[in-house]
């Protein structure tokens, strides 16, 4: 019997997932990616437990704990530095089994292509998709090769699919949120304790990497494609140069070139399905999300292993689309909530605010999970067992 051929758009995270996990069973694939592959490198990326699972599904799990930094015990701190919450990376592993970790994006990339390392990757390549196939046809994608046809196209062009409008043009499509991010990594200069910081001016966060330096992160309310006019460095001193140490100093070592900013942007409203015909949106193509709960990859790679799985099953992509629209779209609104939380604009809501966390964080270092639980305690579907499509029911 010949092998089942799959055509991938995007070669980002998602995209590398998707090869992956069809590699494993079976399909044989090809990548266009419209970029350079590697892509740029230069920030960090959390993965929560749940994604490590799915990482376990197609045999990578192991290699993503063994290089990435596991985050200690750290905590929400206010502008000043005291504590709001603390937090406990032990209550982390004993509630979820693995802890959180961080790696280097660049990295992170390069072990999901080593995954599917014979899966042609087809650089400086657009492709769109010009039929999405049905029962009878395949599906037709055009790159500067010419058509190429396959029973399956996954999508994973990220948050300004163009797949996504083809497939969906009745869809309203992007909506800003009025938020945007910074990151950068730097040398660490200063001893630095895994956590986030809220405060008047927005949100930073500091993530220690494995190899002695610091992933840095900041998100703000400020109006869309707004640009520093001398350079983002600036901009960040400008904003957060007076909170607590270290975060003067990491912005000061940072390369002013090298701190990405980026405008948040989301759905207006869940699609109506993550697939049409023969073509499966999958990553930030299918559900952008605001990064405030570090899940945007991590739900990039649960859609994959549920996606190969569901091929497999008796529903295909019908099977994909009920596993994950409504499972991705829980995570999306509650990433929304968490960065509205943190990115409060009224102060006397935020002292409100963060008078509740100091009471709720002083209960007990776990308390903070329980928010996550819903979001982490995922399992990837077994080899011979339905699709999962939400949570574990909660042992406690
Ligand atoms: C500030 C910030 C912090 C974040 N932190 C985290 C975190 O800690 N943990 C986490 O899990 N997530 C995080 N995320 C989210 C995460 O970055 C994204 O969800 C994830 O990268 C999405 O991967 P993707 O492959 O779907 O899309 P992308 O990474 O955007 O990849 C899409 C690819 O498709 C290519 N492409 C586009 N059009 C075409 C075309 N026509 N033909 C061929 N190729 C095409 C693009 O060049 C690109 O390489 C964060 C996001 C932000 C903004």
């Amino acid at each position: 019997m010949s092998e089942r051929r799959a055509i991938v758009i995007g070669a980002g995270l998602g995209g590398l997932a998707a090869a992956a996990a069809l590699r494993r069973r079976g399909w044989a694939v090809h990548m266009y990616e419209k970029g350079p592959w590697p892509g740029p490198a230069g920030s960090g990326l959390a993965m929560m437990p749940n994604a490590l699972r799915a990482l376990d599904a197609f045999g990578v799990g192991d290699t993503v704990r063994g290089l990435a930094a596991i985050q200690g015990d750290g905590g929400l701190r206010r502008a000043d530095g005291r504590y709001l919450a603390r937090t406990s990376a032990a209550a982390v592993q004993a509630r979820f089994g693995d802890p959180m970790v961080v790696l280097e994006r660049a990295r992170l990339a390069a072990i999901l292509r080593d995954a599917a390392a014979d899966v042609p990757l087809h650089s400086g390549a657009p492709a769109v998709v010009v039929d999405a196939g049905d029962a009878e046809r395949a599906a037709v994608v055009r790159t500067s090769e010419g058509d190429e046809d396959a029973e399956l196209i996954v999508a994973a062009d990220g948050v300004h699919s163009a797949a996504r409008a083809e497939l969906f043009p009745e869809h309203p499509g992007l909506r800003q949120t009025g938020w945007t991010a910074w990151r950068f990594i730097v040398a660490a200069s200063a001893a630095v304790q895994t956590g986030e910081t809220w405060g008047g001016a927005g949100v930073v966060g500091l993530v220690p990497l494995a190899d002695d330096r610091t992933y840095f992160y900041a998100a703000a309310v400020a109006p869309v494609g707004q640009r520093a006019a001398d350079d983002e460095r600036a901009e960040l001193l400008r904003r957060f140069g007076d909170w607590h140490a270290p975060i003067r100093q990491l912005i000061e070592s940072s390369v002013p070139d090298a701190v990405l900013r980026g405008d948040i942007a989301e759905l207006a409203a869940p699609l109506p399905a993550l697939h049409r015909g023969r073509v499966a949106l999958l990553g930030d193509a299918a559900h952008p999300m605001a990064p405030f709960l570090g899940q945007g990859a991590c739900q990039a790679i649960e859609d994959a292993v549920v996606l190969a799985h569901a091929l497999d099953g008796p529903d295909g992509l019908v099977g994909y689309t009920a596993a994950r629209r409504g499972r991705t779209a829980d995570v999306v609104r509650r990433s929304h909530r968490m960065g509205a939380l943190a990115l409060l604009r009224s102060p006397v809501a935020r002292t409100l605010r963060d008078t509740f966390l100091r009471t709720v964080g002083s209960l007990s270092s776990d308390t903070a999970i329980r928010e996550l639980i819903p979001v982490v305690d995922w399992r990837p579907p077994m080899a011979d067992g339905a699709v999962v499509s939400g949570v574990q029911p909660d042992p406690r």
